[in-house]
């Protein structure tokens, strides 16, 4: 199993929290330590493994305990959150033309598997419902066209080849004039591969990919290279500018650190993975699902999403419910202004969620301020008058009170009995225009 010996490592983290109430910096220290090793035994970049650590801790401490997740359940899924994002986040499909044909590119170097890959691209087009041809464009080794020759016919597709004489350039260039004439959807161009990067390879390339404009230029890569996989793609895409990569052979034994770092060390993504010699063992790259594999907890995974899921939806049902009752009081307004206060905290789990800002801890400092301002007055404040504001707006006597109970000035009682019927009033006229909504939608 590819990420047998990371999720391994990794477990002894989660280990090591078992009893513990909540994440504190001492208590997490030797976890981290065990996530760094991990990740550098499964040959992922060192500065990769930094910036991971950093952000995994700076999360694990901000991140607020959520009712029933244990600390240890909590750090599983803070470690599975940023995997994903350090694999890109989101899957990264083909881009296709909108007329004429989508020119994939395929490069890299011998023996990565570029061949079987457009073979295995073929298929993928073909299940998707999209013609396709293939392109031999490496005109180096007559075993080559041959090779895709065979694999054509066996996925029931065009192979176009000018045998070994033609140049590769315009090889495609009339592949893809070929394919526009019969109304072809995509060709795969299969390039020629050296054993190690060269400037010949590298102008060829450049030469193909200037004739023919590709809508994609992917580069395979064999997982099995390790730490050197993200190496090449950065090479790859300085040199000639890449779309995205495919990392094969995950099914070796292959330790898994080129499919987590190579998109945080080139900046392209990785769009499919091979995992065996068949046609249909090309999969579209998936962060999360791999990041769940690394961890090989998707029942964890699972239950600390729907706890935060809970908390979530709690939260929002009972600002609804304010929301819609006309008689919002003073006891509604304290449990507001804590709720304010709270989110603030509450944000920095957000926070965890891609493109969800973060409260600024100053906001968080005013808001915890405003709290205990008007906490002291409410305090003062009868059962009574909380629940009948307009008790307090009609009596001057009882402002004075609550005024000198909580050691206010009448004139900040006052502000706050006002600023609780504009509040009122501006929930009604939320209230209305609900409703307003609510009847427009009825007339259609
Ligand atoms: P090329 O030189 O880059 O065109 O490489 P080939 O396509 O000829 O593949 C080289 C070898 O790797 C062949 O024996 C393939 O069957 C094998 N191969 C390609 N992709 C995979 C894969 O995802 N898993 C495994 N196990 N073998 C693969």
């Amino acid at each position: 199993e590819m990420f047998g010996q990371l999720t391994t490592g990794l477990e002894s983290a989660w280990n090591k929290l078992r009893g513990v109430d909540v994440l504190t910096k001492e208590n997490i220290s030797e976890p981290m330590r065990d996530i760094r090793r991990a990740l550098l035994e499964a040959d992922v970049s060192l500065p990769v493994v930094r910036r991971f650590v950093s952000s995994v801790s700076e999360k694990a401490l901000g991140a607020d305990t959520i009712r029933g997740v244990r600390p240890e359940q909590q750090l599983v899924k803070i470690v599975h959150d940023e995997l994903v994002q350090l694999m890109g986040g989101e899957v990264s499909d083909l881009v296709f033309t909108k007329s004429g044909p989508t020119v994939i590119l395929l490069a890299g170097l011998q023996g990565v598997g570029k061949t079987t890959v457009c073979a295995k691209l073929a298929f993928y087009l073909k299940k998707l419902g999209k013609s396709c041809m293939l392109v031999a464009a490496d005109v180096y080794r007559p075993a080559a066209i041959d090779q895709l020759t065979i694999l054509g016919k066996q996925v029931g597709v065009p192979v176009y080849s000018e045998g070994t004489e033609a140049k590769p350039p315009q090889i495609t260039k009339n592949a893809m004039e070929e394919a526009k004439s019969k109304n072809i959807d995509a060709i795969v161009v299969d390039t020629a591969g050296r054993l190690q990067i060269d400037k010949a390879m590298m102008d060829e390339l450049k030469e193909v990919k200037k004739a023919v404009n590709p809508t994609e230029v992917l580069l395979v890569v064999d997982a099995m290279t390790g730490q050197e996989a993200a190496a090449l793609v950065t090479t790859f895409n300085i040199e000639i500018g890449i779309t995205g990569a495919i990392l094969t052979k995950l099914d070796g034994d292959s330790r898994g650190g080129a499919a987590l770092s190579v998109k945080e060390v080139s900046g392209r993504p990785i769009k499919f993975v091979g995992r065996g010699e068949r046609l249909e063992d090309l999969e579209l790259f998936y962060p999360d699902r791999m990041a769940q594999r690394v961890l090989g907890m998707g029942d964890v995974l699972s239950f600390v999403e729907k706890a935060q899921e809970v908390m979530r939806q709690e939260e929002a049902v009972e600002l609804q419910k304010k929301i819609m009752s006309a008689k919002f009081d003073f006891n509604d307004f304290l449990k507001q202004s804590q709720n304010v206060a709270k989110m603030g905290s509450m944000s920095r789990v957000i926070g965890m969620i891609p493109g969800m800002n973060k409260v600024t801890p100053a906001q968080i400092r005013e808001a915890e301020k405003r709290l205990a301002f008007v906490e002291s007055m409410i305090n003062a404040m009868t059962a009574e008058e909380r629940e009948k504001p307009e008790l307090l707006a009609e009596s001057r006597e009882r402002r004075i009170r609550v005024a000198e109970e909580s050691g206010k000035t009448e004139q900040e009682v006052s502000q706050l009995v006002a600023q609780l019927f504009q509040m009122r009033a501006q929930m009604q006229k939320l209230m209305g225009m609900v409703q307003g909504q609510e009847a427009i939608a009825g007339m259609g």
